[in-house]
């Protein structure tokens, strides 16, 4: 009788050990199954097409269409913005600034590929491959949270023939919110947009998201809040 309870009680001890090292052994693995099963949030238009929030943890939707409208140097964008930016442009260069979109509409492919560039030019820099990822991570959005995807938005450069970058950022700061354009990633909201300070990136949101973005010294993401 005895004998049997000692069995039965080592038996007992071997199954909880096995069971611990069963949960201990889950939890490691979770992680990766995490990033495997990722939930993604869709981003929503609810508020318009002109707000669709898109970042990190909101998904541009894999139906998502938009009707493209060509720059004159081959770089395309939503055609719907097309003349609010053509008059942001006409705006600038009246006050004798050369600038030019250097980067506007792109497909998931490119932005794999760019994303993949920066990755790659960072192994070739030394950094491990996880490294490497990370850190490229931080300067190129994972393909679906672009919003050069979007065709909303547009990097602008300066054409250095005529302006210093500085000169096109800092009238692009001033006045892009008079033509429906906000500076999409800024300097103090980086613990919000995760996105490291792009004052070349723009994005359309409308004339009044605009104004109230740009007067109350808000990102997308926080205006966005105001409207929910
Ligand atoms: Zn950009």
């Amino acid at each position: 009788m005895r004998v049997r309870r000692k069995k039965r009680t080592k038996r007992l001890i071997v199954l909880l050990s096995l069971l611990l090292l069963g949960i201990v052994g889950f939890r490691n693995i979770l992680p990766n199954l995490g990033d495997v099963f990722q939930y993604h949030h869709v981003a929503s238009g609810e508020y318009g097409w002109n707000l669709i929030l898109v970042n990190r943890d909101n998904y541009i939707p894999d139906d998502y269409t938009v009707e493209l409208t060509e720059l004159s140097n081959g770089q395309k964008v939503d055609s719907r913005i097309y003349p609010s930016l053509q008059e942001m442009f006409d705006a600038a260069r009246a006050e004798g600034l050369g600038l030019f979109v250097a980067d506007g509409y792109r497909t998931a492919e490119t932005q794999q590929q760019i994303l993949e560039g920066k990755i790659e030019a960072y192994k070739n820099e030394g950094y491990s491959s996880e490294e490497a990822e990370k850190k490229a991570k931080e300067w190129v959005a994972v393909p679906g949270t672009s919003e050069h995807q979007l065709g909303l938005a547009v990097d602008i450069n300066a054409d250095k023939s005529q302006s210093t970058s500085e000169e096109v950022y800092e009238w692009l700061s001033k006045n892009a919110y008079k033509y429906g354009f906000i500076q999409r990633y800024p300097e103090n909201k980086t613990d919000i947009t995760h996105t490291i300070y792009e004052p070349w990136h723009y994005r359309y949101v409308g004339n009044d998201a605009a104004f109230e973005i740009f007067s109350q010294n808000i990102c997308l993401e926080e205006y966005i809040e105001t409207l929910e």
